[in-house]
């Protein structure tokens, strides 16, 4: 069997290591020595000015648009994780979406100005499979219209754009560290933003708004994450460069047997690095997809067919738009599995199937 992904796991003593400080401390929780401690070197390791380690990569989202103020409409991309929409929804907001650019899979600027109206507070927007949205345009609409600007970088850990953090772009940007993700602690998230001031209401936000033993500065959620968390996020930094080598490596061997394949790539952002969290292809039909996935199946070999459906006109909780672009790629675009195990035979034989079933 061949999962689509399998979480990174250090090696059991490094990690058994840091659980004999909380055991010796017993401090389990509530903003810890280790979670400091990885707060510090992830601000280190990713070169940005300040951030948090929360929850997950949801209450992430959630926090920023409580932080940040907005009521009102949010404009959005219908091709990203549920996540993206649903925390719009939960935060009392109403996500207005606008379809993606066919060749970067993101949010097409261009065909924003079109969705704001008088209610519109805020863009939210996605680097999907961690490749940067075009920031300077967004960044542009933004500042001529008044909006907040927040990004969902789940799938951007470590990714630079310009030499610069990609998390360092908008009002404020999320991330997920979920077992899933290139990077994870397991479950946990991160809320990066350069303004003292929103970093500052969000550290407050994450402690149920406590200012003191007796007193509360405002609203607030438990968004704090554990000492566990933060032991597996130390332990597993020490392998993100070998991770990133591995993956790519990995993704330069598909890339290479695929080379006749009908199939083609979403265009990467030209000043960016890859972290190569996902190897997405783009099959020329959905009924190509649907037999190279059937095939795979047959063989115990699971793939992914993320983003589909459009959150546009799935999510029972949001008005259906038909956004020609999104429900295009959603239906022919699969996730092939991608993790740091994955052997070079391995990708070998998921390849010969895949231009078999072309062939046939
Ligand atoms: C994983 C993911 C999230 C949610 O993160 P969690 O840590 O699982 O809550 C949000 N947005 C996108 C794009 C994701 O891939």
């Amino acid at each position: 069997m061949i999962p689509v992904t399998k979480p990174f796991l250090p090696p059991m003593a490094e990690y058994n290591k840091l659980l004999e400080g909380i055991w010796s401390r017993q401090w389990l929780t509530n903003m810890g020595p280790l979670a400091s401690d990885l707060e510090m070197k992830l601000k280190e390791y990713l070169d940005v000015k300040h951030l948090l380690f929360v929850t997950n990569g949801t209450v992430a989202i959630q926090m920023a648009i409580k932080a940040l103020q907005i009521q009102g409409e949010i404009i959005t991309t219908p091709f990203s994780f549920v996540a993206t929409s649903s925390t719009i929804v939960w935060e009392g907001c109403t996500p207005v979406f606008v379809d993606i650019d066919p060749h970067s899979l993101n949010i097409d600027p261009s065909k924003i100005e079109a969705a704001i109206t008088d209610k519109t507070q805020a863009i939210l927007a996605t680097h999907v499979y961690g490749n940067p949205c075009d920031v300077v345009a967004i960044e542009a609409i933004a500042k001529k219209h008044n909006l907040k600007v927040i990004y969902d970088a789940a799938h951007a850990f470590g990714v630079k754009v310009n030499g610069r953090s990609i998390f360092e772009y908008g009002d404020v940007s999320t991330c997920s560290l979920h077992a899933t993700k290139l990077y994870h602690t397991t479950e946990g998230g991160l809320i990066i933003t350069k303004e003292p001031a929103v970093l500052k209401q969000l550290a407050s936000m994450r402690n149920f708004g406590i200012a003191g033993p007796v007193a509360f500065d405002g609203l607030g959620i438990n968004g704090k994450n554990s000492e566990f968390h933060a032991a597996m996020g130390l332990a597993n930094l020490n392998y993100i460069e070998d991770i990133i080598e591995r993956r790519s490596a990995i993704c330069q061997r598909y890339d290479e047997r695929l080379k006749t394949a009908k199939i083609h790539k979403s265009k990467w952002h030209t000043q960016a690095n890859k972290t190569h969290t996902y190897y997405p292809v783009i099959f020329e039909s959905e009924s190509l997809l649907l037999a190279v996935k059937a095939e795979l199946d047959a063989h115990e070999i699971f793939t992914r067919r993320y983003f589909y459906p459009s959150l546009a006109n799935t999510l029972p909780y949001v008005q259906h738009v038909d956004m020609p672009i999104t429900d295009d790629i959603a239906k022919r675009v699969l996730c092939l599995p991608l993790y740091y195990e994955l052997t070079m035979e391995e990708v070998d034989l998921i390849s010969r199937i895949i231009l078999r079933v072309q062939n046939n």
